[in-house]
């Protein structure tokens, strides 16, 4: 049984995979607490579902495109067997995963995006960082939520020093919701010449920031 908060179908609103239909399973729990966090909601409560209900609840909303979420969606071991049989059932998986549990024994067949923590979330220290080990260039992607300029440096050096541009499909830098000055953040994402993309987060803008399953 894995608890989860919310099943829905929505679209893609971040990475590289932003604006495409997807389904989206968002597990309850999360053992870190980022300052930021915008989905304090998924921290308790949720209902039980076994493999196959949830499997039941994501072919109904037909997208090939899912995404398991959370919360931390790896820190229920169970998890692990889900991602595996949507890959089995054929859909294209997505695990957005918070860098604090290990991602070692996915399932390959999922794309990884690994959210990698930056010193104003007031985690940075529980960073996993073996989960670098692990990154595929064709198929993996990291994200920097970035609060300050600060962050964004540090994502910078951290770039460069782990040489994250050749082993990841792409790098995204992506601002705390209504705490950073776009304007500033995209002039010095532009200034760096490095191959990473500024992400807005596109659901927000359409349904606002406050909204749930969407
Ligand atoms: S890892 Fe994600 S869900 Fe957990 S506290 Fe941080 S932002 Fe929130």
């Amino acid at each position: 049984m894995l608890r989860v908060t919310e099943i829905f179908r929505s679209i893609q609103g971040e990475s590289t995979h932003a604006g495409r239909p997807c389904t989206f399973v968002r597990l309850t729990g999360c053992p870190m607490r980022c300052v930021w966090c915008d989905s304090e909601y998924t921290f308790t409560g949720g209902e039980h579902y076994s493999i196959d209900s949830i499997m039941a609840q994501v072919d109904a909303f037909g997208c090939k495109l899912v995404e398991v979420t959370g919360g931390e969606p790896l820190a229920q071991k169970e998890a692990f067997n889900l991602i595996e049989r949507l890959c089995d059932d054929g859909y294209e998986v997505l695990i957005e995963t918070g860098n604090y549990v290990s991602t070692e024994g996915l399932d390959p067949r999922a794309t990884v995006i690994l959210d990698i923590k930056c010193p104003a979330s007031g985690e940075e220290s529980r960073n996993e960082w073996s989960n670098l080990n692990r990154l595929r260039s064709d198929k993996d992607e990291v994200k920097f939520v970035v609060a300050d300029k600060n962050d964004w440096f540090y994502a910078k050096r951290l770039i460069n020093e782990k040489g994250l541009e050749a082993r990841t499909k792409a790098i995204l830098i992506s601002p705390v919701w209504g705490q950073v000055d776009l304007q500033e953040l995209a002039d010095l994402i532009a200034g760096s010449g490095m191959n990473v993309r500024m992400q807005l987060q596109l659901h927000k803008y359409i349904w606002g920031p406050e909204a749930r399953g969407v």
